[in-house]
Formats: C-alpha cells, structure tokens, sequence
C-alpha cells in the first residue's frame, strides 16, 4: 500500500475533462484530491503534434466552468459560434442562426488547451495532487482499493472514495459493476471519423466565416468544421467504416481527391496538403453507451462517458459530463454526512436524461446528414425562431433547450413534444377554417 496516499483523500480516475474539472471543484471545497491518469501529462507535450481538436461550448459546460471560476478564461480562449453556415453541393451557402440573440451562441474550444488550462489550476490547489502513466488496473470494492500501473511499478491506494471519469471504455466502470446486477449497452455507430485541419490564409484570415460552424451534409459523408482563434478550422469527416464510399474504400490518393471532387469541390480547392493529412491522420470510431449503476455505496460514482458515451452530433458529450460534475457537487453538498445518498440521488437525477441525450444525439445524425438542407426543415426551423421570438417564454425550440439552457434533457424533449402537439392541432384547425393563409394569421408568424 502506497503509504502517502491517506485514507481521507479522494481519487479521480482520468484526468481528462470530466476528471480535472472535478479535481477543480472538490479542491475549493477543501477536499484531498488525488487524479491518476493514464497518459503522461499533456502540458509537457507539443499540442498533440500541432493538430488541434476542438470541441463546441454551451450552456451547460459554461455553467460548470462558471462553478470553478473559469469561465471567462476559457470564453478568452474560444472563437464565437452564431450560427451554422451550410454548405450545399453547388458551393452555394446558407445561414442558420442558433438562437433569437447574441446570448444564444457556441464557443468553439480547443480540447488540449482547456484541458491544460484545468489541470493547471486544479495543481495550483493546495489539496491536489496529479499523477500521471498512472493506469488503474484494478478496483478491490471490499478492501476499498485501487492498484494502479506506473512508473514505479504496481501500486495500491487505499482513498476515502473514487470518481471514475476514465472515458467511454472506462476500466473503473468494470470494475465499479464487477459482481453487481448491471446493466451495460455499447454500440458502434457504422461510421468512422477523420480530421483534418483548414489553415488559415497568408494574411492570416479564414478561409471561410471564422465565427460559425460549417456543415457539408451529404446523404452518405459529411463534414462538420469548428473555427480556432488563429483563423485556421478543424474539419471532421464522418464517412461510413464499409461499403462503396467508405474509409475502406477511399485510401489511395486518387480515391481520396475523387470523392473530394464529387461531394466537396469547394474544399478541395480550399485544401492543398489534403492527400498528406488523410494519410497521417488516423480514422476514429464514435460509439454510444447506456449503463446502470453508476455507483457503488458511499464509495465509488462514474461521470462523463465513463457512464454516458453520446455520439457528437448534438455537441453535449462534454457539455453533459461537466453538468455531472455540477449535478454531483450539489448532491455532495446536499447530503454532507451520507455519501451514499448524494451518489444515490445524483444517479437519479442524471441517467434518465443522458439516456435521452444519447437518443437524441442519434437523432441529430440524421438532422446534420439529411434534413438541414430540406425545404421543409428550414421553413419548420424559421416558424421555430419566430414563435419563440413571439412567446419567448412559451415556445423554446429543441435546440435552445439542449443548447442555451440547462434544462434537463428528458424535460426539453418533452416540452417539445407538447409543442409540436399544439402547432399542429392550431395549424389543423386553422387549415379546417379557412386555408393556409388563415392558418399562418392563427399564428401571428410571418413565416
Ligand atoms: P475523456 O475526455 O475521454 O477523458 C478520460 C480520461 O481518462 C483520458 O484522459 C484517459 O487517458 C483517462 N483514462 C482512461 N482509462 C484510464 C485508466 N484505466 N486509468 C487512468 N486513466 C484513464 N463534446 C461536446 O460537448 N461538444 C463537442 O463539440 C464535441 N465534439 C466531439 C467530436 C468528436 C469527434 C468526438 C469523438 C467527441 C466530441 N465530444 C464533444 C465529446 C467529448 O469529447 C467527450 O464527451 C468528453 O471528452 C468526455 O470527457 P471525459 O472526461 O468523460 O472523458
């Protein structure tokens, strides 16, 4: 047993972004904080090789961020998001606004950076200690230990509780359900992913309008592109794994500029070291996860894709696991003498919404691929925007809620369904009276 691990410290599993955010909000709560991460510390890395993986900001992580007293450093660091520009396939471009004001915007975030930055202040608390090629390889539930890998060989830890923010194949996971009545779902979704980088222009300009999201939705690949402050943007591919047009199909240079040309000409022209980057650049894998419990008596609870992996389409992944951490530290506070309650009550609020989160996210696949560019999804997403400008209280579009609000995830879909409920009910009478036109006045809406 590592002797200057005392039993009063609490030890984080990961210290990715789930894991130093939490280090961060137990240290200013006065807690020992002990994180064991896997890999060696990335503040003494070159920014993983120059690439740059950014993530989009909303609502919810800001919250959290707020919590720690961060969030003005880390909006310093991001470039605004406005909206989605989409780009169809004859180069022409449309606007979609996020929200009805400049309130309801994304920030788009480099993950290495903000990591970096929360490790850092998290160290520069006098109760956290960081450990990194620090693996845990096993938890023993009824000794109440952890034995870890690294550099110094095997060690065990014996710490007053443990948080398992050790990602979507989380080992603390495991080890947490070892034994229990649990239940575990994985899926893979079919479709892999690549990114690429769009440098920025000699003046040092973008590209393309640096303060949006661009999508390139085609039916069977897409491309999705986050802005960085230094006007460059980081592009991600998503293309199925097989098939005809695929990551196994397209690997040679002229397979690559091929499908360039037929789905994206105008990045192609955009791109000059696009046959370099597609062949040092690896392909990645998106999966999904539901599981149960997250928890074990007063001394283990998961956050973060440890328990909730989402596809990326909504943008929530690391939105939903820094709400965790504040959903977690509240439960904490609520219950001060019985751990295992505030676990408990954290679980409860927290699963039934990220199990709507993951399904939402799926749905949001198919929205990005196919339906921004409908006719008919553009005019419904217009009549969102106005009615929500008329009855700002009373009519929150979908997107607002997941994004600009903290609302939990199962009370949003729900509203919105009763919304839809009642515009369609309003349009069907309007139409049985008196016609479209009639049914555009019941609305009060210039559509
Ligand atoms: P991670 O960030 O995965 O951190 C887990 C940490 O645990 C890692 O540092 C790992 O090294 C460490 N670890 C693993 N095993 C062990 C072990 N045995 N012992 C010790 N340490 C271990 N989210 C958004 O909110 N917005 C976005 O726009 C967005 N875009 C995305 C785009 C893509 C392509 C992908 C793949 C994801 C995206 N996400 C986005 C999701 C987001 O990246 C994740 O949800 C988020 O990183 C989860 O944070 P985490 O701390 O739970 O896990």
């Amino acid at each position: 047993l590592d002797q200057t691990d005392g039993e009063q410290r609490i030890a984080i599993v990961g210290g990715g972004l789930a894991g130093s955010l939490l280090a961060l909000a137990l240290a200013r709560r006065g807690h020992g904080v002990d994180v064991y991460e896997r890999r060696p510390d990335p503040r003494r890395q070159d920014g993983a090789a120059g690439r740059s993986i950014n993530l989009g900001l909303s609502k919810r992580g800001m919250q959290a961020l707020a919590m720690v007293g961060l969030l003005e450093q880390v909006l310093a660091r991001a470039v605004v998001m406005r909206g989605r520009v989409i780009h169809a396939p004859d180069g022409s471009t449309r606007y979609q606004p996020y929200g009805r004001d400049a309130g309801e915007v994304l920030h788009s975030i480099d993950r290495n950076e903000l990591n970096r930055l929360l490790l850092d202040r998290a160290e520069a608390l006098p109760g956290v200690r960081l450990h990194f090629e620090h693996r845990l390889l096993r938890a023993d539930k009824a000794r109440r230990e952890l034995e870890l890998d690294s550099p110094r060989g095997r060690l065990t830890v014996r710490p007053l509780w443990v948080a398992g923010a050790d990602g979507a194949f989380s080992c603390m996971r495991r080890e947490l359900q070892h034994g229990e009545r649990a239940d575990y779902h994985q899926e893979y979704l079919e479709w892999g992913y690549k990114e690429l980088t769009l440098a920025p222009l000699a003046d040092g300009g973008s590209a393309i309008e640096l303060t949006a999201l661009h999508v390139w939705p085609r039916s069977h690949c897409l491309f999705v592109s986050h802005p960085n402050l230094d006007g460059s943007h980081t592009l991600t591919l998503f293309l199925p794994h097989e098939g005809e047009e695929s990551f196994a199909t397209v690997r040679t240079p002229e397979q690559v500029a091929a499908l360039f040309r037929r789905h994206f000409p105008d990045l192609q022209a955009m791109l000059p070291g696009l046959l370099e980057q597609w062949a040092s650049h690896p392909t990645g894998s998106l999966i999904t996860t539901r599981t149960a419990p997250w928890r074990f008596d007063d001394w283990a609870v998961l956050l973060g894709d440890a328990c909730h992996a989402v596809y990326p389409f909504y943008g929530q992944g690391m939105n939903s696991a820094f709400e965790d951490c504040c959903v977690l530290m509240a439960a904490l506070a609520a219950r001060p003498a019985d751990r295992a309650a505030a676990f408990s009550e954290y679980e409860s609020a927290r699963r039934p919404h990220t199990d709507v989160l993951a399904e939402l996210s799926k749905a949001n696949f198919v929205e990005l691929r196919q339906k921004v560019q409908s006719p008919w999804f553009i005019a419904r997403k217009r009549l969102d925007l106005a009615l929500n400008r008329l009855w700002p209280r009373r009519w929150l579009p979908l997107y607002t809620m997941i994004a600009h609000s903290t609302m939990p995830y199962g009370e949003a879909l729900a509203r919105s369904h009763r919304q839809e409920r009642l515009l369609r009910t309003v349009l069907a009478c309007a139409l049985a009276v008196g016609g479209v036109g009639l049914a555009v006045a019941a609305l009060g809406v210039p559509v």
